[in-house]
């Protein structure tokens, strides 16, 4: 069934019985994609990878990554995806830049566009779109981005030494984001719009013991401060209404991520964030042939090894679905005493 708001317009301007039809596509590129990648092209499923807007996902802006184990020294973020990239090649995943931009689940193959004008068909899909972090929204947190405002502590808090810094947030990323800060920044004052923390109690106790962390209560911030570089917020109390500037060199945005799941909407089953609802112990989703993985999934642990691991379950999970499908298609009909 065709969701409601599915447009089919950009699907009837293309010639999709042209476009030849794939055993697996996979959307995404990052520790999950390119693990279902790799496991898919070990299977000689010829895996295609179309590999979205941030090839290598959230790891690319990532420097040392110490908890990947298999690398005791740790390894740098870009270097990590590399690594996945050249292995899932090595044994025939198909690797194109490109992001698919409409899908039609409505029956197999399954139809994507690509880029808004490229047709793909194909028997089964895995999504692992992964999730971006949310900003505020603020004109000017825009245009400071990578210029004083960051949503990633590890990328770039080395970048502010000495300085004051302010994290907003009240959620386990700000509090962890808050407490690696104090490595390098003078202050940390980190600013959330209620009076009770949303964080776990064992970090919210890290940060409250923290000497060098500040709490800004109920208050928002309204605007980021600076001509080139940040220099400063304008907060506003939520309470008193008081307004105020917070002198600051440096503003890391912590307040949670986004699914990258919007162009699976109305298909497949989402919770209310946007993360897709997958069945328990599997990849299997609403629909028959598409399976998920990595943090367009999974809300709770959102950790690189935990995003391959399901990768590598999507993988397995399609490889199966194809065998039996094969074998239901090729299977001869059952004469009506054979079935009874
Ligand atoms: P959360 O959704 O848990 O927290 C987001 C925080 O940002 C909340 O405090 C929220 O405020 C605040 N916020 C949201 N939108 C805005 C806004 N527009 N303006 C101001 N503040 C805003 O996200 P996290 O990324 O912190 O955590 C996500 C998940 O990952 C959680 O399950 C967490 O436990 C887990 N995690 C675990 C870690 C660990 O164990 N080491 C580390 C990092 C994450 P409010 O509270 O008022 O809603």
């Amino acid at each position: 069934m065709k969701p409601e708001n599915f447009d089919g317009a950009p699907f009837e301007a293309l010639d999709f019985d042209s476009a030849s039809v794939h055993d697996v596509v996979v959307v995404g590129s990052g520790p999950a994609g390119l693990t279902a990648a790799l496991y898919a092209a070990r299977s000689n499923l010829k895996p295609l990878v179309f590999q979205g807007p941030e090839p290598g996902g959230q790891l690319i802006t990532t420097t040392d990554v110490e908890n990947y184990p298999g690398f005791p020294d740790g390894v740098l973020g870009p270097e990590m995806m590399q690594k996945f990239e050249a292995q899932a090649s090595r044994f025939g995943a198909d690797l194109q830049y490109g992001v698919v931009t409409s899908v039609d689940l409505s029956e197999r193959p399954f139809k994507l566009i690509v880029d808004e004008e490229k047709p793909i068909r194909t028997r089964s899909l895995i999504v692992a779109t992964g999730a971006s972090a949310r900003y505020l929204g603020l004109e000017n947190e825009k245009r400071l981005l990578g210029r004083g405002v960051s949503a990633c502590a590890t990328c770039d808090g080395a970048f502010f030494r000495d300085v004051d810094i302010a994290v907003v947030g009240g959620g386990d990323t700000a509090m962890e984001e808050a407490l690696f800060l104090t490595r390098f920044g003078s202050r940390v004052f980190v600013i959330h719009r209620r009076d009770e923390l949303r964080a776990s109690q064992i970090m919210q106790d890290r940060a409250r013991a923290n000497e060098k962390i500040t709490f800004i209560w109920n208050t928002v911030v309204t605007d980021v401060l600076g001509e080139n570089d940040v220099e400063g917020l304008a907060l506003e109390n939520r309470e008193t209404g008081e307004k105020s500037t917070l002198p600051v060199g440096g503003f890391f945005v912590a307040i949670g991520h986004s699914p990258n799941t919007d162009v699976f909407r109305g298909w497949l089953d989402m919770d209310e964030n946007g993360y897709v609802i997958t069945k328990a112990d599997s990849t299997h989703c609403n629909i028959e042939g598409v399976f998920v993985s990595g943090d367009a999934q999974d809300h709770v642990y959102r950790q690189a090894v935990t995003a391959a691991g399901t990768g590598c379950m999507a993988a397995i999970d399609a490889e199966r679905w194809l065998a039996e499908e094969e074998s239901r298609a090729t299977a001869p009909a059952l004469s009506a005493e054979e079935s009874r």
